[in-house]
């Protein structure tokens, strides 16, 4: 299974190779679509995280529970904050590329509102590499049930945008890993967002119920991909409803995360 993602990974890499790209963050040629310094540069990138829900757990005033005997692993895989072991999330894993700061936050901005989707495919490959060890740690029966969706857009700004950034993200995330993309796993029963200015608690109770899952998904681990994910109600509320249609577990992946407000 692994040989035949690095194959699909460097088939992948030669395809891009072909065509002429530049940085998404700066501008710079490279045909991989972020440079090495970029990459490595990225805001929080080298951070440690709740392995829950993604924030920092070394930020001032958080102390995660188990931060103290994992200080020295950034990827011990035991790390939950103390919010996550006093009211476990849904998901069973948040993966997170980098914060939502500078450059990061006017890349996904471009993506969004310049409505270039092609911006998607290195923030998409690098969140697939980024999921690579806590994929490749999952047993092999699990492994095979894996599919990857993608937050869905409240229709009337799908018909804005014309494009789901999450969704594109998604696409570049399952071709790098060679995993089956699934578009209408999650479907938003009410059409408006709530406002991004509600306190995590106001939005959580707002979104509660926002999505069906039309389909069973019976024993399935369910990769959702998001562009930005501030408190995390939508991601849990999305979470809820693959959980009830019968999904083993779910694994968020998101480009950028907010950090702790
Ligand atoms: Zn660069
Ligand atoms: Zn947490």
């Amino acid at each position: 299974m692994r040989a035949l993602h690095t194959l699909s990974r460097r088939l992948v890499a030669l395809a891009d190779a072909c065509l002429p790209a530049t940085c998404i963050v700066c501008a710079g040629d490279e045909p991989a679509g972020i440079c090495a310094a970029c990459e490595n540069d990225l805001p929080g990138s080298h951070a440690r995280r709740c392995i829950r829900c993604g924030l920092l757990v070394d930020a001032p005033g958080e102390r995660g529970a188990n931060a103290e005997r994992s200080a020295s692993n950034r990827h011990e895989a035991s790390l939950d904050c103390s919010a996550c072991v006093a009211a476990p999330p849904a998901c069973a894993r948040t993966i997170v590329l980098a914060d939502y700061a500078a450059p990061l936050d006017r890349v996904v901005h471009a993506l969004k509102f310049g409505r270039d989707a092609s911006i998607a495919r290195p923030l998409g490959s690098l969140l697939a590499h980024r999921a690579d060890e806590t994929i490749d740690s999952l047993p092999a029966r699990l492994q095979s049930t894996l599919v990857v969706t993608a937050v869905p857009l409240a229709t009337r700004r799908l018909a804005a945008r014309g494009f789901n950034q999450s969704l594109e993200i998604a696409r570049a995330f399952a071709r790098a890993r060679s995993l089956p993309l699934e578009h209408r796993l999650l479907a938003r029963r009410r059409d408006s967002a709530p406002s991004s200015t509600l306190h995590a608690h106001e939005r959580r109770a707002a979104l509660h119920g926002a999505f069906d899952a039309p389909q069973r998904l019976d024993g399935r681990v369910v990769i959702v991909v998001d562009d930005v994910m501030t408190t995390g109600a939508t991601l849990e509320a999305a979470a809820d409803a693959l959980l009830r249609a019968g999904a083993a577990s779910v694994i968020n992946c998101v480009v950028a995360r907010t950090p702790d407000r």
